[in-house]
């Protein structure tokens, strides 16, 4: 997985960014001022930073410049257009405002690293093998013919592994904001998934919520 930098200076929310990168498998360094960041950045590389911009020392925006190249995701509790424009502009990743879901922040982070890394794009479980770039499913090195749905379904929940999700929230995710159907479709999906890859004890129910990939 990746190694993100956290630069936030409100403690309790960049504790909670970590222990949520963490808890998918990421590292995760914190930081708590602009200055701080810089000299993180100056010795060690990392895939992603999540930077505030209202930060002491040094602002997000001053801390952007220098670290050129890093892809970026700001984080603000400013939501005027004219800061969401600016930190576009400046060629950021991409823009989230505070307050935030996690897992609209874990949705985001991955994105960009799916963007912006060419490399290392398999996950491994048990027997399962994943390859996001072709889109491929291996069972003990045996192919497995997975529909487009049942794929997508599953790249969510290994991206947000460990984390139970709603059925509305895997509709979401999998299917897109503006789908129809309703949430028996994703146990439909579950099933056949469970059952393809035997993964019946890792892919948890969760009861009268949903479900969890756990690891
Ligand atoms: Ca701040």
């Amino acid at each position: 997985m990746a190694t993100i930098l956290i630069v936030e200076d409100e403690i309790p929310i960049n504790e909670l960014i970590k222990r949520n990168l963490q808890s998918v498998g990421h590292t995760c360094i914190s930081v708590f001022d602009g200055k701080a960041a810089t000299q993180e950045l100056a010795q060690r590389e990392v895939d992603l930073v999540l930077l505030d911009i209202m930060l002491p020392e040094l602002d997000g925006y001053e801390v952007f410049q220098q670290i050129r190249g890093t892809p970026t995701i700001f984080l603000t509790a400013r939501s005027s257009l004219s800061d969401k424009v600016k930190g576009l502009t400046l060629g950021a990743d991409d823009y989230l405002v505070k307050p935030f879901e996690m897992l609209e922040l874990l949705a985001r982070v991955d994105a960009v690293l799916r963007r912006t890394r060419k490399a290392s794009k398999e996950y491994e479980l048990d027997g399962v093998k994943i390859d996001f770039e072709s889109r491929r499913v291996f069972l003990h090195e045996q192919p497995v013919e997975c529909t487009p749905k049942e794929f997508d379904l599953l790249e969510v929940l290994v991206n947000n592994r460990n984390i139970a999700l709603s059925r509305d929230k895997l509709l979401e995710l999998a299917w897109g904001f503006d789908y129809a159907g309703d949430t028996r479709t994703v146990d439909v999906h579950i099933q056949k998934l469970r059952k393809k890859l035997q993964m019946e004890s890792r892919i948890k129910t969760v009861y009268k919520m949903g479900y969890r990939l756990e690891v």
